[in-house]
C-alpha cells in the first residue's frame, strides 16, 4: 500500500497512506521526517495477525525492479519474510523534473539533485525484493538554492 503507485512511469503520483498522515516533525525546509515508527508499528499489526501481510507486501513491479537495480541495501533482513535484505529506494519529485520522479543511481546523483536551484521532495522507500514488502522511510526537502541566494551580477 506504501509507495505502490509513486513514481511510476505513465501514473498519476499518489500520496500514500503515510505520506498523508499528519508528520512526525515541522514541514520546516530542510527537516527530515522519519516513518520508522509507523513503520514499526504496520510489521507489529502484521505479526499479531491484525494486518493481512498482503496489505503490506505489495510493492509495484516497478518498484521492486527500482530496488533490484539501484536500491542500496541496508544491512537489515526484511521483518515481515525474513529472507532478503531490504534495499532502500529513493525518489526525488520537482520542478522540471520527470512527474513520475528521478531516482538517482549514486550518492553522487542524489547529492546532485539536492543542490537545485529549483527545490526538490525526496523520499526514501524501503523494498524487499523477495515478499515485495515497502513502506515510506523517510521524507525531506532540499534544493531552492536558487530561491535562498540571489545571483550575483557579473
Ligand atoms: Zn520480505
Amino acid at each position: 500500500m506504501y509507495f505502490r503507485r509513486l513514481g511510476l512511469p505513465g501514473q498519476k503520483t499518489v500520496v500514500s497512506h503515510s505520506m498523508a498522515r499528519r508528520p512526525l516533525v515541522d514541514l520546516a525546509h530542510g527537516a527530515i521526517i522519519e516513518y520508522r515508527v509507523m513503520r514499526n508499528a504496520l510489521v507489529r499489526q502484521v505479526r499479531e495477525g491484525r494486518k493481512m501481510v498482503e496489505e503490506v507486501c505489495d510493492a509495484h513491479y516497478d518498484l521492486v525492479r527500482a530496488a533490484k537495480g539501484v536500491g542500496r541495501p541496508m544491512g537489515e533482513l526484511c521483518p515481515v519474510c525474513n529472507e532478503a535484505e531490504l534495499r532502500q529506494v529513493v525518489y526525488v519529485f520537482g520542478e522540471k523534473l520527470s512527474p513520475s520522479g528521478v531516482c538517482p543511481v549514486s550518492k553522487a546523483d542524489l547529492r546532485r539533485l539536492e543542490r537545485r536551484e529549483l527545490p526538490v521532495t525526496i523520499y526514501a522507500v524501503e523494498v524487499c525484493t523477495s515478499c515485495r514488502f515497502n513502506h515510506l522511510l523517510r521524507k525531506w526537502h532540499a534544493g531552492g538554492v536558487g530561491e535562498q541566494r540571489p545571483k550575483v551580477a557579473k
